[in-house]
């Protein structure tokens, strides 16, 4: 099957500018970014969305939202920050990778658009 995009920026096939990886996680900076700090963290294994997740995706769900928060830790984001997972077309889903938006450095406000 052919890789995604965000598999082909996992396996460093695609730039990207990478601010954290493990084996099973990737984030890296939006190229298009809302907010001042704008980062996706993806799961490298290539989970549709968030609907399509299975029962094992259980672990690995966890970890791609303990990261995140990690990340936006190491990011500098204590005022606070905005996790985000688009789903479907309703969702404003554009790439069909999940992926978790982090977006902080400037108030967010609610409801969202
Ligand atoms: P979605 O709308 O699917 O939730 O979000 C997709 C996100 O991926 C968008 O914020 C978009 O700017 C970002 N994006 C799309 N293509 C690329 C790319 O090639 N590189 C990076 N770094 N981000 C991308």
């Amino acid at each position: 099957m052919e890789k995604t995009l965000f598999q082909r920026i996992c396996d460093q096939e695609l730039p990207a500018q990478i601010v954290f990886q493990d084996d099973q996680v990737v984030a890296f900076r939006d190229i298009n970014p809302q907010a001042p700090t704008h980062v996706l963290i993806v799961p490298r294994k290539p989970v549709v969305r968030i609907g399509e997740a299975q029962p094992d995706d259980h672990a690995l769900l966890g970890h791609l939202l303990l990261k995140a928060a990690e990340v936006a830790r190491t990011l500098g984001l204590e005022a606070g920050y905005r996790l985000v997972i688009n789903n479907g077309p309703d969702g404003g889903e554009a790439v069909p990778h999940l992926h978790v938006h982090i977006l902080g450095g400037r108030r967010m406000t609610w409801p969202p658009g």
